[in-house]
């Protein structure tokens, strides 16, 4: 996500019919994940009905005698036990008062056998699909659930605005199993509080003909009756899956390498401008990263708090951001998230600034390949530095310490300010003080070799230090410690210095 700166078996033939056309990484990384099968029908009144298949295999060594699944529109309902957004944002959010949604569960099947409806977890945000004689390692299990989700009226990532519905997080996701068991983290409203496998879509979408349609994956056939308009939609090896409807709509496309890129967009008066943003940035990054390999690219205007958020093939650019500049930054900082989140994977609600600290530090990376965008990297660094020692001396002052650990859950910031200071900015510092360690060659190796090792994967920060050490050949344990554990001390930069 980009956040306001500093402010503070069913489906084996659809898949073969994919494969010969889909890149090599993708075949191999879809054969190795589970498979949601859906029948989506969004509904004028903002309901959506969903029938909803996974097809789950567990990877893990022990026996699963569940499986826990988020339900993320919980966390938006009346008597959630947490606000969705922070109250610098209540009102820029919910613009009309308050507004709520939710998920009504209808009906759990395994393998055919119905069974009761078990919602547990923190905050009564967690499906929980009881196995009566277990999962063994390698066995599958056909989890079968109808349910209906209402949407609040919202400017957010989940929920309708006056332009656009966006319809991500909305359906029952199976929870990471890491450490021997289910990672069941609730939403919150600092960062992207999300943590999934990559996993294969296929999706059924109906929707009254007024709207096109922005979503993850490609649209392999499309049809229209009674007014209904019917899309098949496949998305092989992906993090998430998202939808965003609008009737407002204009496109405008281009292809960079095998992958097409597509700007929808209603109010923004540069659509080639962002057009040519989104391919220069896909271009920059796969040189510099290792190739997308996917084939399609929606970078999506739409109505939304923060300035952008990232899903799989699908990007959020925030309509309420007016400077065309900082519009084409969030355009950059949501494109390289597709390499930061999607192909390569973390648990963000435990480190954020894994994927947002690199992200940051690829959009620098972007205006160095890119010098007609007139940004001195330089001049940003150095601005970070300053604001990033400015916060932890106000910090001091305010709260007698300022704890700049990096490695924190979520619910362990103090606010979303605190939260954006060590995910964007520090993790910034860190790239930045890493490429000066190793020098810029060296450190895009590293950072090829990352993608290499964890493509398709999760990554934890030590996965992230493996990479690089391996790579560069070079110990560099205590300088990743010194950062995340706080050690490092982030000085002013003084003009005259
Ligand atoms: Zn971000």
């Amino acid at each position: 996500m980009k956040l306001k700166k500093y402010i503070l078996c069913i489906l084996i033939l659809p898949l073969l019919m994919l494969v010969g056309c889909t890149d090599a990484s993708i075949t191999k990384a879809s054969k190795n994940a589970n498979t949601y099968t859906m029948d989506i029908t969004y509904n004028e009144d903002h309901s959506i009905n969903v029938e909803q298949k996974l097809e789950y295999k567990n990877r893990t060594d022990n026996k699963l005698d569940n499986i826990q699944m988020h339900l993320y529109p919980r966390s938006f309902r009346q008597g959630a036990k947490s606000s969705v957004v922070s109250s610098l944002n209540y009102s820029k959010c919910y613009y009309k008062g308050p507004s709520y949604g939710d998920v009504d569960i209808e009906y759990v099947a395994t393998d055919d056998d119905e069974q009761e409806v078990n919602i547990t977890g923190n905050d009564e945000d967690i499906l929980c699909i009881n196995l009566e004689t277990g999962l063994n390692p390698d066995e599958t299990v056909l989890i079968e659930i109808k349910y209906t989700v209402k949407l609040p009226n919202i400017n957010h990532r989940f929920g309708y605005g006056e332009d656009t519905i966006n319809i991500a997080n909305f359906y029952p996701i199976a929870c990471v199993y890491s450490d021997g068991k289910f990672d069941t983290s609730s939403y919150h409203y600092n960062g992207d509080p999300f943590y999934s496998d990559v996993s294969n879509y296929n999706i059924t979408l109906h929707t009254p003909e007024k709207y096109k349609v922005a979503s993850t994956g490609n649209i392999t056939k499309q049809d229209n009756a009674d007014g209904i308009n019917n899309y098949h939609i496949n998305a092989l090896a992906m993090r998430d899956f998202a939808i965003v409807l609008s009737d407002k709509f204009e496109v405008v496309s281009g292809k960079i390498n095998n992958t097409n890129v597509n700007y929808y967009y209603y109010k923004n008066q540069y659509p080639n401008e962002c057009l040519k943003a989104s391919m220069q940035s896909l271009e920059t990054f796969n040189k510099l990263f290792g190739k997308y390999p996917y084939d399609v690219l929606n970078v999506v205007e739409a109505n939304f708090v923060h300035g952008g958020m990232e899903y799989p093939n699908l990007v959020y650019i925030s309509d309420a951001i007016d400077v065309q500049s900082d519009y084409i930054n969030v355009i950059v900082h949501e494109i390289a998230h597709q390499w930061w989140y999607g192909l390569v994977g973390n648990n963000e609600y435990k480190y954020g600034w894994l994927d947002e600290g690199l992200t940051e530090y690829s959009t620098l990376l972007f205006y160095e390949e890119n010098p007609e965008y007139g940004v001195d990297t330089r001049e940003l660094v150095k601005n970070n530095t300053n604001s990033f020692a400015t916060f932890v001396e106000v910090y001091k002052k305010v709260f007698g310490e300022a704890n700049t650990t990096m490695n924190r859950d979520l619910n362990e910031y103090n606010n979303e300010s605190e939260y954006v200071y060590i995910a964007y900015v520090k993790g910034m510092l860190l790239f930045d003080n890493l490429r000066e360690l190793l020098g810029k060659e060296k450190f895009i190796q590293c950072l090829k070799q990352y993608v290499s090792d964890l493509s398709f994967k999760n990554a934890t920060p030590d996965d992230l230090v493996n990479s690089f050490e391996k790579s560069s050949k070079m110990d560099l344990k205590n300088f990743f410690d010194s950062w995340i554990n706080g050690k490092v001390q982030i000085i002013q930069i003084n003009d005259a210095a």
